[in-house]
């Protein structure tokens, strides 16, 4: 392996004079008072290479040796994961002794002692390729699949594969032969680099499949998809964690994956305290069984802060290998970009806008990118939802990393303040917020063949009148509310009343926190009908008392059980109400 010796020092940037060859991306270890310090290769000139340690790097001298490995950052994966709250680099956080990792210290990802029972999937004879499912181990509810290394090239045939029994990660379970007559002994374990895309699938099409989340402002106004990607800006205190919280519980996913890159420690606490708490209505224990934490200890030197997203999606990529649905949660990726920036700042590269890395716009739509809907090679289907959280500075949505994930991001959804001061939760912008999807043929086909033909125009005419509603509302203000013809104000309560029963949603209300599609296309045929009235009132008083008694009656509907008595009750004096005009 090749060898090198410390020739600068700069926080944690450290360039080393190389013996041999290195790749860029390639992990060595620079060695220091007994301590290893793991780095990666960021830019290679000749035999000088500039590497970011993950480490602190005080006390490291000129001189110091290195020894390069010869493989990329990557994760180990295997079962054993699910629960777990990982760090950026993957040391297991709840392993550590005290509070935080000492320098050089890592702890193990996996449980190697622990036992699974394996149930083969493959038999002997098979001719199998790179992650193709060689067998099968279930933990706490999920199905995970023990995989061909995805490494190996070309096609293997199966020598021999264990029967079914209780085997640990490190078990031999299966033998390959390629086709040069190479056995490969295969274990539990996977090594997955983190910087690239897995490709490992047959194909990517446009992902269609509406991702429900029991959130009406998502699912009826801007829905994610299965394998979608969506992005949530958001000042303190609007609404983020709740959001997250809800979507994390409620959507229809597999697997919950959540990087926390938060660089204020309590941020990453809340995360831990909160989390373990959650409740999992899919399978009525807790979320946690089917959700893995990667978080950054404020400590941490920025290079593990920027390498935690890649752990993260990389976990992500070998779920949905497996034919899982993954939902992956970042929050923030503001945070992220800011340590691409130390670093690209500290290689004195020429900065791009903000002092941001020139490739920050490369970066994130590479991030964004692996996301997806897949079919793998043996014809099943996975997908990685992706959803970031952007933290902008000063709420200003003209910066770049803001700007970047824009482009990228198919769902834009802008927690507001204003909002959240009125307390319209989930104070999520309806005029500025937005989803793609909607105008993906693929996507309006399958809403046409799982609810009806009529839903994506009923949401859009619904998406029109509030754009009127707030234009109207600024007029109002401006002229008065006698300065308007009443007609104004019929339209502009219209827009109350798609506001009130359909976009607030009170996450605490045990009934309200979660609309099902069936409540939901109810809830935006009730709105409709309501919209397309041509009402017809003598003065602007008259307007208000009408919708606030509606807008009434409609909250109390939202605060039933479907279809209870109570419920119908409450439609059946919508109704009333509707004729009587
Ligand atoms: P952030 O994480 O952005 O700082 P939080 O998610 O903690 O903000 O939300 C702040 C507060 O706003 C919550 O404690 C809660 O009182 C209120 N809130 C946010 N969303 C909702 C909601 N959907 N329903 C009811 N209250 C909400
Ligand atoms: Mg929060």
């Amino acid at each position: 392996m090749t060898k090198g010796t410390v020739n600068s020092v700069i926080s944690n940037m450290v360039t080393l004079r190389v013996d041999g060859p290195v790749k860029q991306g390639e992990i060595c270890y620079i060695e220091t008072g007994g301590d290893k310090l793991m780095s990666e290769v960021i830019k290679i000139i000749g035999a000088d290479v500039y590497v970011q340690v993950f480490e602190s790097t005080r006390g490291l001298k000129v001189g110091a040796p290195a020894e390069f490995t010869g493989h990329m950052l990557e994760v180990q994966l295997a079962p054993g994961m699910l629960s777990k709250e990982f760090d950026g680099l993957q040391n297991d956080l709840n392993k550590m002794e005290g509070v935080f990792l000492k320098r050089g210290q890592y702890t193990d990802p996996l449980d190697r002692d622990r036992e699974w029972d394996f149930i083969p999937i493959a038999k002997e004879g098979d001719v199998v390729q790179s992650s193709d499912w060689l067998g099968q181990v279930d933990e706490n509810t999920q199905p995970i699949k023990i995989m061909v290394p995805f490494q190996m090239e070309g096609k293997a045939k199966v020598k021999s594969i264990v029967k079914a029994g209780k085997y640990k990660v490190e078990d031999t379970i299966a033998v390959l032969v390629t086709e040069n007559q190479e056995e490969i002994k295969v274990n539990m374990i996977q090594h997955w680099p983190v910087k690239f895309a897995m490709t490992n699938y047959k194909q990517k099409p446009r992902p269609f499949k509406l991702l429900e989340t029991g959130v009406r402002t998502i699912d009826t106004f801007n829905p994610i998809v299965e394998g979608g990607t969506g992005f949530i800006p958001g000042p303190f205190g609007t609404g983020k964690t709740v959001l997250q919280h809800a979507i994390s519980k409620q959507a229809e996913a597999d697997i919950v994956i959540i990087a926390a890159c938060g660089e204020r420690a309590n941020e990453v606490v809340e995360i831990f305290t909160e989390f373990p708490e959650l409740d999992d209505p899919h399978t009525g224990r807790k979320l946690m069984e089917r959700t893995i934490i990667i978080a950054n200890t404020s400590n941490m030197p920025v290079a593990a802060r920027e390498a935690s997203v890649y752990t993260a999606m990389t976990m992500a990529e070998y779920y949905r290998a497996m034919g899982l649905r993954v939902l992956l949660m970042a929050d923030s990726t503001s945070r992220w970009a800011q340590a691409l920036r130390e670093m690209s700042n500290r290689m004195e590269e020429l900065p791009g806008p903000d002092a941001f890395p020139m490739d920050l716009s490369a970066l994130i739509s590479n991030f964004y990118g692996r996301a997806g809907y897949v079919y793998l090679n043996n014809g099943e289907v996975g997908s990685i939802t992706f959803i970031g959280t952007v933290s902008p500075a000063g709420g200003n949505l003209k910066e770049p990393v803001t700007e970047n994930t824009k482009k990228v991001a198919r769902c834009f959804y802008g927690l507001e303040q204003e909002r959240a001061d009125k307390k319209r939760y989930p104070a999520v912008n309806p005029i500025d917020s937005y989803s793609k999807y909607l105008e993906y043929p693929e996507f309006a086909d399958y809403i046409k063949n799982k609810i009806n033909d009529q839903w994506i125009p009923k949401v859009l005419n619904l998406k029109t009148r509030m754009q009127r509603g707030k234009e109207i509302a600024e007029q109002i203000n401006i002229l008065g509310d006698d300065g308007v013809p009443v007609d104004y104000h019929i339209t502009f309560w219209k827009s109350e009343i798609i506001d009130f029963v359909l976009l607030q949603q009170d996450a605490f209300d045990e009934v309200d926190a979660v609309s099902s599609i069936e409540r939901q296309e109810a809830i935006l045929n009730l709105v409709t009908d309501i919209c397309d009235k041509d009402f017809e009132f003598e003065n602007f008083n008259e307007v208000v008392d009408y919708f606030k008694k509606m807008i009434n009656l409609c909250k109390q509907m939202n605060y039933s059980e479907f279809h209870s008595e109570q419920y119908e009750d409450f439609v059946r004096q919508i109704h009333e109400m509707l004729n009587e005009n």
